[in-house]
């Protein structure tokens, strides 16, 4: 297992120049700690009075926790299944406050978010005990939350705690270990997106903090064929992998390090969708088969030796009018100007041959396919119940819905 306290410590002083934090205290991954909970919360002088969240599944998955929290006094709130959580969830947890002194959330995902939130509202110490290694969300500075038919990412905090227990995760169902897989391929895309940015704008890029989240997708790569098997040395790379990248990201404050225009893509289906009263697909199967699609289209970019530019046409009207309700939140996003304004179309002509030695530095189109296959992936539109032509448009339309420049938006640029 990976020394977490040393690898996070290893970042402290970093030749980028920024100061690299993150405010996990304790990251515990191994085989049967589901009975060491308590022990672990006692060690890192985790509050007494405590509020357990959980759904029926995930505290079914973690039988044997409730036991090990001998000594503390324990409220519970179980959710029925929580799919898709709102900032009523986070009043929820709110509610506990003048009872509890913290809060242990069981399982990543939908669970969590509002802990996290709740949690870095009121000041409130988190423990996350992990179920299942299906996202690497948990340690990121927001939480994605849905407010009303809205998602929004408001400010949250990552657990001082983090606990999984490699039996459990091995044990947890299949299509959320896939989902994980798929969120960590997503990884290649975004090192692509975060250097040409850098590249073209001088964005900071930190090497070291992508070469952690490097390391975690190739070795993760590597055991695409045991992701789908009860395999507890293979669920526990995917939860660590997943970890790394998530402390990557509290690294550099932002989403940048493990999230490219894949995930603006899968974000634009989850709010389309949600704006239908969809419920969502997991977040790794949607990023997975944005994934292929976007790093195909980059591979088949970089086949032009040479590029043509031009400044940007946008046909402002045209891109507001497929947001429907989101429109005037992408207008503000867009203005006074939008990201591409400043770019020099000649200067991407010059940089043409960084950019495609940056596409071929991570696996192809084809190589992430097969591993995404092997590790039980979805990674067709049908698998994850898409329209072609709902697909077409959000691949045209995507990159509006954020201010941050990827490969994907500057191809907008080339002739
Ligand atoms: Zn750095
Ligand atoms: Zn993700």
């Amino acid at each position: 297992m990976t020394d977490f306290k040393k690898l996070i410590a290893s970042f402290a002083e970093c030749d980028c120049g920024v100061q690299h934090r993150c405010d996990i205290k304790d990251i515990r991954v191994g085989s049967g700690l589901v009975r060491e909970v308590g022990r672990i919360l006692q060690e890192n002088d985790f509050p007494q009075k405590l509020l357990l969240v959980a759904d029926r599944n995930t505290i079914r998955a973690a039988e044997g926790i409730v036991e090990s929290l001998q000594g503390f006094e324990v409220e519970q709130y179980i959710y029925e299944d929580l799919r898709v959580a709102t900032f009523d969830d986070v009043r929820l947890v709110e509610s506990y406050f003048d009872r509890v002194d913290g809060v242990l959330a069981v399982g990543t995902g939908s669970i969590h978010d509002p802990c996290r939130m709740a949690c870095a509202r009121q000041k409130k110490p988190l423990a996350l005990f992990g179920t299942a290694p299906s996202m690497d969300g948990f340690a990121s500075y927001n939480a994605p939350l849905v407010d009303g038919n809205f998602k929004t990412s408001p400010p949250a905090k990552c657990p001082e705690i983090i606990i999984a227990d490699t039996k459990i995760l091995a044990e947890s169902p299949k299509a959320l270990k896939s989902a994980g897989f798929g969120d960590m391929v997503s990884k290649y895309v975004a090192l692509i997106d975060w250097q040409v940015s850098h590249l073209v704008t001088g964005e900071h890029y930190c090497e070291k903090v992508a070469g952690l989240t490097r390391y975690a997708t190739d070795n993760l790569m590597r055991m695409a064929d045991k992701i789908t098997l009860s395999d507890e040395e293979a669920a526990g790379a995917v939860f660590e992998s997943l970890l790394m990248t998530g402390i990557a990201m509290a690294f550099t404050q932002t989403s940048r390090p493990a999230s490219g225009t894949e995930h603006i893509m899968a974000h634009y289906w989850e709010c389309l969708e949600l704006l239908e009263g969809k419920i969502p697909n997991y977040h790794g199967e949607d990023v997975g088969v944005t994934t292929l699609i976007n790093l195909k289209f980059y591979n088949e970019l970089i086949k032009k030796e040479s590029i043509r530019t031009h400044k940007e046409i946008n046909d402002w009207d045209e891109i507001l009018s497929v947001y429907g309700p989101l429109a005037e939140e992408v207008r503000k996003i867009n203005s006074p100007d939008t990201i591409t304004d400043e770019i020099d179309p000649e200067k991407l002509v010059e940089l043409w041959p960084e950019i495609v030695k940056i596409v071929q530095s991570v696996p192809s189109y084809e190589e992430c396919l097969a591993a995404m296959k092997k590790a039980g992936c979805k990674t067709t539109i049908e698998e994850v119940g898409k329209g072609s032509e709902f697909v077409a448009k959000s691949f045209l339309y995507h990159p509006y819905m954020r201010r941050r420049l990827s490969l994907r938006r500057l191809a907008n640029m080339i002739d």
